[in-house]
């Protein structure tokens, strides 16, 4: 996997993910220290899948023991901050003048693989009933065959610096 997306070009399979699936843990610049944070539901998402969104949230720093709580369910997305506490994301980098962003690691690695493909081959839809996936989801400017590879060296980086951040958590 490593090898292909090194080469660049393959096969990706939209397994039918979509932008909430990646939202349970969202990797913030802590509003004290400037460190990276944490922004993670109250209670269990997998309690009930379909209020992954609307769950209340706490923001922690494990550098330092900056805690926030949401008591209203607010969210806004779209832009390179958290939907939660609007802070900004700590994984976020330039590619051609624009801002890349993801919530998390994993995030990251569904963009570096989506975004280096050849062929992106869409999710099933049998019923016309799914919601709207992340790949359908995300911008023509990072799925442009003629920015594939200034797009991929950026995701690329990304996703070195989000590895690191877990070794040194
Ligand atoms: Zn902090």
């Amino acid at each position: 996997m490593v090898e292909r997306i090194m080469n660049g070009g393959g096969r990706f399979q939209d397994d039918g993910r979509t932008l909430a699936d990646f939202v349970d843990e969202v990797v913030v610049v802590c509003p004290r220290c400037s460190d990276r944070a944490l922004v993670r539901p109250l209670e269990d998402p997998a309690a009930d899948p379909r209020s992954r969104w609307s769950l209340l949230r706490r923001v922690t720093c494990g550098h330092c023991g900056y805690v926030r709580e949401q008591t209203k369910p607010t969210m806004s997305i779209g832009a390179p901050h958290d939907p939660y506490f609007s802070l900004p994301l700590w994984l976020t980098v330039d590619a051609d003048g624009r801002t890349v962003w993801a919530f998390n690691a994993e995030h990251v690695d569904y963009l570096l693989q989506c975004v280096s493909a050849t062929l992106r081959v869409r999710a099933p839809d049998p019923d016309r009933h799914r919601p709207q996936t992340l790949m359908e989801r995300l911008p023509s400017w990072m799925l442009a065959a003629s920015s594939r590879d200034r797009m991929t060296k950026a995701l690329r980086a990304l996703a070195t610096r989000a590895a690191h951040d877990q070794t040194v958590n």
